[in-house]
Order: structure tokens, then sequence, then C-alpha cells
């Protein structure tokens, strides 16, 4: 599509949170820096429209006021804006009396309005709609065998082949939470799109931002080198490969070991956490129980642990040579003074 179509200067972020959910990916996104929400908000930004932000759990507004904006976008008379949902969709047709998931309520009934029915409304008519986190991109914990909500990803209540006003399919960011600056990074580049100044990015088979999923939290682990070693910790409270103890890194996609939690720092099994994980549409019932050892990571370290071994053992002896300088002289070597003199160093000199 042209981008000069669907142009804007201004447009509103309508962020909401009354999925199922425990408003974490709100929570998460104050801490991001690439790039912060006060920059992205106050127009530091080159090629970001102004921004109406509209999130309940940030907003200094209540009630009445704070719904205006969504009640004007769902009669079609506010500004372009784009949909972020947080928390997983519901399914109503389950709930009998009352509802699962509310936002605000009728003013002519004062029953609550349910989610769902506001995803409905506004999503045709947003022109980009984001999904926030796991639980929005596909269920997450809410979704797990046995809840009786029927929860849902946002692709499986709108449909996958669902495009925005600007023709866009659901961007999924996933993560539980989502990692801050993925999501932060990711409203960058579509509000750079929205304003004309950028292209749209390239979202993969998920529908997430290719460049951010692209590679496994194993591929971008601090621990790597341990597992390919065939070095594996025996417990968590160990500097060396968690694989043992759980972690479903090598098969899930995820950045967080490569990018950290804040400011780089951080994620998951570089500080000793194993992946659970969490980006995954098959999270968690796929990864469960969460402490045991991954199935296929059985086969996998046993061939890893004995050639790993054996080419550990190789390393140390080309370590221990490199650790000696060629160069080491034979002899204590006789030092000139400034003053002309001549003096052997002592073995405690430097
Ligand atoms: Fe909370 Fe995780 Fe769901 Fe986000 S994805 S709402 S952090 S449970
Ligand atoms: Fe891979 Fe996990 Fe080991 Fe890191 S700790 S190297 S992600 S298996
Ligand atoms: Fe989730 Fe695993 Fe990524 Fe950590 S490393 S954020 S548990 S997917």
């Amino acid at each position: 599509m042209n981008v000069d179509d669907t142009r804007v200067d201004y447009i509103d972020i309508l962020w909401l949170t009354a999925g199922l959910g425990c408003d974490g990916d709100t929570i998460a996104m104050t801490a991001a820096t690439q790039p912060s929400l006060e920059d992205l908000l106050g127009g530091v930004l080159p090629g970001v429209p102004r921004i109406g932000f509209h999130n309940p759990v940030l907003s200094a507004s209540n009630g009445d006021a704070f719904l205006e904006p969504f009640r004007k976008a769902a009669r079609d008379e506010g500004e372009p804006f784009i949909l972020v949902f947080e928390g997983s969709v519901p399914d109503e047709r389950l709930a009998g009396e009352g509802c699962w998931a509310g936002f605000g309520v009728d003013p002519e009934t004062g029953d609550p309005i349910p989610t769902c029915s506001w995803l409905s409304e506004l999503a045709p008519r947003a022109w980009a709609v984001v999904a926030a986190g796991t639980c929005a991109a596909s269920g997450g914990v809410h979704a797990m065998e046995g809840n009786p909500t029927g929860c849902m990803g946002l692709s499986d209540f709108l449909g996958t082949d669902f495009r925005s006003k600007a023709g866009l399919p659901i961007v999924n960011v996933p993560g539980c939470p989502v990692q801050p600056d993925n999501f932060m990074e990711t409203m960058l580049q579509l509000l750079r799109h929205a304003s004309g100044y950028a292209p749209m990015f390239e979202l993969d088979e998920l529908g997430r931002p290719a460049w951010l999923f692209r590679f496994t939290a194993h591929e971008g682990c601090d621990r790597g080198g341990f597992y390919e070693q065939g070095d594996f910790a025996p417990t968590l409270d160990d500097p060396r490969c968690i694989v043992r103890q759980g972690c479903w890194g090598p098969v899930v996609d995820c950045n967080v070991g490569k990018r950290g939690w804040i400011r780089g720092i951080g994620g998951c099994a570089n500080v000793g956490g194993i992946c659970i994980g969490c980006t995954t549409p098959g999270f968690p019932d796929k990864l469960m129980p969460f402490m045991n050892q991954p199935p296929g990571s059985l086969l996998s370290t046993q061939a890893i642990g004995t050639y790993g071994a054996s080419v550990r053992t190789l390393r140390h002896f080309t370590r221990d040579s490199l650790n000696r300088s060629t160069s080491k002289p034979e002899g204590l070597i006789e030092l000139r003074l400034p003053n002309g003199q001549r003096k052997l160093p002592t073995k405690a000199s430097p």
C-alpha cells in the first residue's frame, strides 16, 4: 500500500489493558530506554507524529474523562489511533450471566462493557493494532488448559486475516512481560511508518517484528560457550549452562539474552534464570513443568557432553600455551637509569 494514503501527523495510542492480564506489559514499558516512553511521547524523536497517550494504568485522568477518547474512536469521531491490547481475550460465550472482562460501563444500563465488545468496535477502526505481551499475542497464562474463560490471543479473536485501516495485520510483540525495548522500538517504527517517514517493517509468520525474533534465546546467551563445551551446571547457583535445570533457550525465539532487560542489563539465563519460553504461543502448557530438563535436550546434551568435554580439555592445553608470552626473556634484563647508572631489577620489580 502507498504510505502517502495513510500518513498522519497526530495519532492517539488507545491502550486497552482490560483483557485477562496483570498490567505487567504496561509496567515493563516504564523501564524502556530504546526509546523511553517519555522520549516517544515528548516529541524529541524525529519522524514521529504527535501522540495522545491513553493507558489506564499510567493516565492521570479516570472515569468518563479517561473513557472519552475510546468512546469517540468507537463512534468514528476521534483522531487516527493505534490500538494496543494487553492481556488475553476471554470467550464471553462461556461467561453465562455477566462477563469475564470489561472496561467502563454502559451509561444507559450501568452494566460493564465487555472487553470483547471494545475490541470488535475499535480494531476495525484502528490505524494499526498491536498485541503487547504473550497473553495478547497468543493467550498466554490464561489460555492454559483448565481455564474456564476460553482465553485466546488477539489473532484468534479477530482472525489471522484481520487488517487494520492502514492495511496492516496485527503486530504481535510477545513476552511475559514483553521486553520493554522490543515493544518501544516496535512502536517507534510503527509511528515512523504512520508519519510516512519509514516503510512498514517486516513481520514474521507469527506476526512478530522479524528483526526482534530471528534468533533463539540460546543463540544470544552469555552461557552459550559453556553449552558448546558440554559444561552444564548441576545447580542453578552456577555460572555454567543451565539447560539441565530446565532451560528451553535453544528452541525459543527471543532476543532477551542479547538485549538484556533494562539498559542492556539482565536477561533470564544471563543472570541465572532458566528460559521458560514465555514468548512462544506454546507457553505455558508445552513447557511445563518448568524446572524439568526439556525432553529434547536429554539427547542433545548427551551428544554435546561427549565431544564438548574432549574439546574443552584440548582447549585448556592451547589456553595454557597462549597464556605464556613468546617474548619472555631468558634472564633478567639490565635497566638503564636516567642518571646513566645501570641496575639489575629484583625479582619483585615490575
Ligand atoms: Fe501479564 Fe504476562 Fe499476560 Fe503480560 S503477557 S498481561 S505480563 S501475564
Ligand atoms: Fe542455551 Fe539456556 Fe544454556 Fe543459555 S543457559 S546456553 S540459553 S541452554
Ligand atoms: Fe521469556 Fe525465555 Fe526470553 Fe526469558 S529468555 S524472556 S523466559 S523467552
